[in-house]
């Protein structure tokens, strides 16, 4: 290692990789820092969510990936493909080799419709559509512009996902656009999850079920989809249930990127394993350790949600503990799983839910204990408001690393436990 500039190599330039980038940048400047990232571009991806109802167009959501990060930043084009974790480089897919001191794998989640048979036939971005790409948010609205009413289903193929409230808020969203065009008495709206509720915590499935149920809107639970047959319109189950649609909406099986599990480095579906507290990777048994290995964000497989909320506290946690390792002390910051989430649940509202490892969401008042001002698992007109304003938020306070005056750690002030 350059104990005089260090180098780290950040891979993927998206949400967690732009604020490791910016971070290290500001509170290490002596280290060398390096991105890896494919096109020069940054999706603000919840706006994703928007786009089929013409609440945000695609162009408002994009920007240059490279404009986002700091000056003294290198910043290379190319797709990674493997990790050389003995000689401590990474090659990329066109011959480049990148040599570290430190790595962050920060290469997110990526939508795989291949692993669902039937899902990717002529019928894809048409009658079975999405809203997880840019491209297949946009071809939502314009099936939606031409729906007629029938049979619209919400479908989540397995958990975990990214942002795994989405297909609630798709929902919900739905809901109320089906009513302002006039829609909502010729459609049925159907809920399509392989859990056994709305949410995967149970304080939250049981607020967000009734939601559903208030709204006529029919939850199918358990369903393990088997495939998709896009000429018959029909999801099929393992357990042989169907649920006919005229217009599909699926979240398909999210991944981490192939090259992780090329390089021994991920889990089942290419999550790096890591130290859930420390973002260190954390090698299966009989692999080899590689301590100067981390992963945060989508990439990591950390048990709580893959959202943007959870990039942010990780990151805070895992630059802390660089600047540690780099004044050649242990590692003193442990990331304890928290997540913020807003949750549009239509009429101009949205819920917010605040959790972490250990404490699922409760109710009361966020960041002020007693104060709010935002309310927690309530609907409320400020928490949406709140929700549209983070994408202003998101380019000008978040990605370039300026405090946000949310503490990474989950406080329990102003919660009510149940
Ligand atoms: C519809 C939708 C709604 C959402 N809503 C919310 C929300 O309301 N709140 C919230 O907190 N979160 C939300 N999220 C989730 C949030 O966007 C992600 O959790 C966040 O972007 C994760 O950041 P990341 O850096 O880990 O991954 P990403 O931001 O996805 O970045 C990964 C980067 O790695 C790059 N990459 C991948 N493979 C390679 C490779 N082989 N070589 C080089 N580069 C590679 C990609 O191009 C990408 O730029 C939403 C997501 C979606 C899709």
């Amino acid at each position: 290692m350059n104990e005089q500039q260090p180098r780290l190599l950040v891979l993927g330039a998206g949400t967690a990789g732009t604020m490791v980038a910016n971070h290290v940048r500001r509170r290490l400047p002596h280290w060398q820092v390096t991105v890896v990232a494919p096109t020069d571009v940054h999706d603000y991806q919840p706006g994703y969510l928007f786009i089929p109802f013409g609440m945000n167009s695609p162009e408002q959501i994009r920007r240059s990936a490279a404009a986002q990060l700091h000056d003294g930043v290198t910043v290379v084009t190319g797709e990674v493909d493997l990790v050389d974790a003995d000689g401590q480089a990474v090659q990329l897919v066109d011959g480049t080799r990148l040599d570290y001191d430190r790595l962050v794998i920060a290469t997110g989640t990526t939508p795989r419709p291949d692993q669902t048979p039937g899902m990717e036939g002529p019928h894809w971005h048409r009658e079975v559509g999405e809203f997880y790409t840019r491209e297949g948010a946009i071809a939502l609205r314009d099936q939606l512009a031409t729906f007629e009413g029938g049979r619209l289903v919400m479908h989540t193929c397995e958990l975990p996902i990214k942002c795994p409230v989405a297909p609630l808020e798709f929902t919900f969203l739905a809901d109320d656009w089906l009513r302002q065009h006039g829609l909502r008495d010729r459609t049925e709206l159907v809920f399509v999850t392989p859990l056994d509720g709305a949410f995967t915590k149970p304080v939250a499935a049981r607020e967000l079920g009734h939601a559903l149920e208030e709204r006529g809107i029919v939850v199918e639970t358990d369903f393990m989809v088997e495939s998709v047959d896009g000429e018959r319109r029909v999801l099929t189950s393992y357990d042989e249930r169907e649920v006919p649609f005229d217009l599909l909406v699926t979240v398909p099986v999210n991944m981490g990127a192939d090259f992780v599990g090329r390089s021994g480095l991920g889990d089942e579906l290419n999550y790096v394993t890591v130290d859930k507290h420390t973002l260190q990777f954390a090698p299966r048994p009989g692999a080899a350790p590689h301590p100067e290995i981390f992963a945060v964000g989508d990439a990591a497989n950390l048990p709580t949600s893959k959202a943007g909320s959870v990039a942010h506290f990780s990151v805070e946690v895992l630059v802390g503990n660089l600047v540690d390792l780099d004044r050649g002390r242990p590692m003193s910051h442990s990331f304890d799983g928290h997540a913020n989430c807003f949750v549009e649940s239509g009429h101009g509202k949205a819920l917010l839910l605040d959790f972490n490892y250990e404490t699922e969401p409760l109710t009361g008042t966020f960041p002020l204990a007693g104060v709010g001002p935002l309310q927690l698992l309530k609907e409320s007109r400020l928490n949406h408001l709140s929700k549209l304003a983070f994408r202003h938020v998101y380019w000008n306070a978040l990605l370039p690393g300026r405090p946000l005056g949310l503490p990474s750690a989950m406080s329990m002030a102003g919660k009510h436990p149940e």
